[in-house]
């Protein structure tokens, strides 16, 4: 996708602070954190949100979910952190481009709103 911004990240067009990449999925730090630990986890692949996976892609979302928990411990989330995948308008969504957010680093409220 040309002006996607993800994409972008993924094709090395723009900079991020990467903290894990292979052949399918790319993470790096949220340029605009919500707390002390707050990364994405996006696929390569352009897949604009959950409402537009396919079976095909379970294994890599499953991939995913797999890296979240190993990256957010090297990330110092040692005693869990709270993962978040906005989906659609009213999902709050705002790349259009599937991504999991992890946030952690400090005690989270139990809700969200
Ligand atoms: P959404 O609301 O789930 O779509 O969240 C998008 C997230 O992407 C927000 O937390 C933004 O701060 C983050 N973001 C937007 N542009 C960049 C970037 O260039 N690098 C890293 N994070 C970004």
């Amino acid at each position: 996708m040309e002006d996607c911004i993800f994409c972008k990240i993924v094709r090395g067009e723009i900079p991020a602070n990467k903290i894990h990449e292979d052949e399918e999925i790319v993470v790096f730090h949220d340029i605009h954190p919500v707390t002390p630990v707050h990364f994405l986890l996006i696929p390569k692949q352009h897949i604009v949100s959950l409402n537009e996976i396919e079976a095909e892609h379970q294994q890599l979302l499953g991939k995913m979910l797999w890296l979240a928990p190993q990256l957010a411990k090297k990330q110092g989330c040692t005693d869990g952190f709270r993962t978040i995948i906005n989906t659609g308008y009213s999902g709050g969504q705002e790349i259009f481009h599937l991504h999991i957010h992890i946030i952690g680093g400090k005690k989270l409220s139990p809700m969200i709103h």
